[in-house]
Order: C-alpha cells, then sequence, then structure tokens
C-alpha cells in the first residue's frame, strides 16, 4: 500500500464567518451532487511545499461535505526525487537533458508505486509529474479503478518547458480524462483542450499558519529566534530553490540596508522530502550570507514550522516573493491575507495574486525589489494600505473554500 497521509478534521461550517452563509451553502450544494463519492488524491510528498500545504485542507474539507476523500503519497528513492527534480526544473524551463536513465528511473518507480495502488475510486487526482504515469500503469495495479476518472493536476508554469521533457510526459497525462491547471498561460498547446479545467490553489485561513496570531506571541517567537520586531523586517518564505531567488533576495536587501542600516532579513525554507536541491542552495545562501547577523537563515531544522511562519509573515514590514519562476506561490497569499504588501517576482500564479500597486508590487530585477521595499518602508500606512487590499482580493479569490467549490463542480461535471 501507499502510504497514507494522517489529517486533521475541518469543517465546512467554520469557515461561515469568513465567507458567509451564502457562500457555505453553495457548496453544500455542489457537495450533493458528488455525495457519498470516492476520491484519490496522490502527491509526492506529504509535507514540505505547496502541494502538500493544499491538500492537508482540501482533502479534509471534502470530508466534511460527504465525499469520501484520501491522500495517499508514492515511495521515492534518492535518485528517483533526483530525476523529478530535474523533470521539475525542465518543464520550468532549465534542467538537464532527460537521458535514458532517467526515463528508466522514473518509470520503473511509477509503476513500483502503482502495484502498491490499492482500494477503489471514483475520482483518482495525480499531482504534479513525480506519479503522473501512474494513469499508464493503472491495469497493473491490484484495484485498476477502471470505472474512475483520472484527473491530473499540474501545479507548474509549463510556458517554457523543455520540449524533449514534455514530449516524454504529454503521452502519459494526455490519457487523464480531465486535468486541471493554475492558469489559461500554464497550458502547453499540445495538451488536448478537452478536459482542461483552470482552478488556482488557495489558502486556509483556519489553518495553524494563517489563523490570527496576537501581537505578544508574534514578537516572542521572533524573538526567540533572534529578531526584533521593533526594527524594520523583510521576510520571504520558500523552499531553498534557485527558483525562488533566494540570492536576489539578499542583494536586494544589502541595497535597501545603506539607507536603513538597521534592516533585517529573514530567509525562511523548509527542507522537503522529495527536494535534494534544497541543502545545496541552503549551503550556498549560507554562504553568501557571510555570517551577517542581522540576515536570519532559518527552516525546519531549527523547529521553524506553521506557528512560526505565522509570526514572521505577520512580523514583516514587507513581504517578498522574489521568484524567477511560480506555479502559484502560496506564500503571497498567505502575507496578503495576514494584511502584508507583498513584493512579487512579475512571474507565474503570482501575477494573479498581486494587482500590481493595489496589493504590493511585481518586480522583475533585484534593484527593482530593493526600489519597491523602500518605498514601502518609508511610508507605512501605504504599505498597511496595500496589505489590506490584499486581505480583500485573497478572501474573494484564494481561500480553500472557493477551491472546494471548483474541485466538486468538477467532479460532478464528470461524474
Ligand atoms: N513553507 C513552510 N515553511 C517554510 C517554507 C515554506 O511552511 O519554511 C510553506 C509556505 O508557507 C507555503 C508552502 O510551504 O505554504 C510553499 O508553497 P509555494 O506555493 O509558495 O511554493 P512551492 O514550495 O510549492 O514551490
Amino acid at each position: 500500500m501507499l502510504e497514507r497521509v494522517p489529517l486533521l478534521d475541518k469543517e465546512l461550517a467554520d469557515y461561515a464567518t469568513i465567507i458567509g452563509d451564502e457562500a457555505v451553502e453553495r457548496i453544500r450544494d455542489a457537495a450533493r451532487v458528488v455525495d457519498g463519492a470516492r476520491v484519490l488524491h496522490v502527491s509526492a510528498t506529504p509535507y514540505g511545499g505547496g502541494v502538500a500545504e493544499l491538500l492537508a485542507t482540501h482533502v479534509p474539507l471534502l470530508r466534511s461535505v460527504g465525499v469520501d476523500a484520501d491522500w495517499q503519497v508514492i515511495h521515492g528513492s534518492d535518485e528517483f526525487f533526483g530525476v523529478t527534480k530535474n523533470v521539475h526544473n525542465a518543464l520550468q524551463g532549465a534542467g538537464e537533458p532527460f537521458d535514458d536513465r532517467s526515463r528508466h528511473v522514473y518509470l520503473e518507480k511509477v509503476l513500483e508505486n502503482t502495484l502498491l495502488l490499492e482500494g477503489d475510486y471514483d475520482f483518482v487526482v495525480i499531482h504534479d509529474p513525480q506519479p503522473a504515469a501512474m494513469r499508464t500503469f493503472r491495469d497493473q495495479a491490484p484495484s485498476p479503478n477502471a470505472g474512475a476518472k483520472w484527473i491530473w493536476r499540474c501545479h507548474i508554469d509549463l510556458t517554457d518547458a523543455r520540449p524533449d521533457v514534455w514530449d516524454f510526459f504529454l503521452p502519459h497525462v494526455a490519457q487523464y480524462d480531465a486535468s486541471v491547471w493554475t492558469m489559461p498561460g500554464f497550458v502547453p498547446a499540445s495538451m488536448p483542450a478537452g478536459g482542461v479545467h483552470i482552478a488556482p490553489p488557495c489558502i486556509d485561513p483556519l489553518s495553524v499558519k494563517n489563523l490570527e496570531l496576537p501581537d505578544p506571541f508574534v514578537t516572542e517567537i521572533c524573538r526567540q529566534y533572534g529578531i526584533d520586531t521593533d526594527r524594520p523586517m523583510l521576510v520571504q518564505v520558500s523552499r531553498f530553490d534557485p527558483w525562488k531567488d533566494p540570492l536576489g533576495v539578499l542583494e536586494a536587501y544589502r541595497i535597501v540596508r545603506e539607507e536603513i542600516p538597521d534592516l533585517q532579513l529573514v530567509l525562511a525554507g523548509s527542507m522537503a522530502t522529495d527536494d535534494p536541491e534544497g541543502f545545496h542552495v541552503w549551503e550556498t545562501v549560507d554562504a553568501a550570507r557571510a555570517g551577517e547577523r542581522d540576515v536570519h537563515l532559518l527552516s525546519n531544522i531549527q523547529q521553524v514550522g506553521n506557528v512560526q511562519i505565522n509570526a514572521f509573515q505577520r512580523a514583516a514590514d514587507v513581504v517578498v516573493q522574489k521568484s524567477l519562476r511560480e506555479g502559484f506561490g502560496l506564500t503571497v497569499a498567505e502575507a496578503l491575507w495576514k494584511g502584508r504588501p507583498v513584493l512579487g517576482g512579475n512571474v507565474g500564479g503570482i501575477v494573479l495574486q498581486i494587482r500590481d500597486g493595489v496589493d504590493g508590487h511585481l518586480v522583475s530585477s533585484v534593484e527593482e525589489t530593493a526600489a519597491r521595499a523602500l518605498e514601502l518602508l518609508r511610508a507605512p500606512d501605504h504599505a498597511d494600505a496595500l496589505g489590506a487590499n490584499g486581505r480583500e482580493h485573497v478572501r474573494s479569490n484564494f481561500l480553500s473554500t472557493r477551491e472546494l467549490e471548483d474541485w466538486l463542480t468538477l467532479f460532478g461535471s464528470l461524474g
């Protein structure tokens, strides 16, 4: 059997105070159509990164409206996750060629995982490329789920995907009954148009990461990590990944610090099990930081979990997400929801979340990031106003309840 991820309970009714009774009723109506449906989500890792974050809320919410939902994760190996990380990079336009050895490692491991796929489902939702070929091997599974509808959820921006890698994946993902994407622009022209759905990711306002946190807690948590909430600070929360450009953030910070000498920078990032590159990037950033005391490099290794991330995002004067490529960037919605303005790379799903000049700014270079950060640090009332706009933008578009409704509607239309 694949590893089943244990989950907390969630109740849709608890969200009524945030989204209103009418929205809750609409979701219940959508759920009635698929009452009792059996849904399996399959992903590569139970924690670390956006997909794990999403499913930890989405699956319990499905259960709370009468869907029999489950989440299982595939088994990997260092070599497999090395290959799939390269695939991830290649699908974002970089990475190495996908050689025969990599193809073999990938297919062998996905087959191995498919042989462990037990249970009968009405809908099987496969996330991202790591387990994507499971649909191809499904007849070899102990429960082939022949009657199930298979849906591929691609979280990646495929705009500049390396053709050799995408050509490998296309025949596997084209077999699915439907695919779900963050934005229309991410869908390659070669993807069969029938069955393409758009449903951007969302954040959970009731998760420990996003719940209100009283100021004394924020101050104390920051203090435990040597961060002074009385001094200005920039924060970026991200996996240690070159696409998140932590070195660019450090460079921008150094430019701003020339004007604001007591400025602090927090770079907090978890290490995901499916991301072998993380430790290497951490070391590179640590070397570049060159022991500067006001640059705080933190991760789950120092016990930075959801509450700490919540506190850092709230304590930030300005949140940065200077990605060079980004599927969506949950960290942007998380910070906006906390009423903080965000400077986000002008890429991928970040552009859905930040309306330039309204909720923060879209930035395309180190210099622009530094200039916008300085502007907001010098005008805290303006910064707060952008953050307040961002919170309402997230309330209307990027809360888990919207995603729940999208998926219920999709299941209803396929069932
Ligand atoms: N995250 C975290 N701890 C960290 C770094 C990241 O909990 O130290 C979370 C972050 O808050 C967000 C998710 O991991 O919820 C990252 O999702 P995002 O879409 O921003 O990026 P991805 O990692 O999927 O590329």
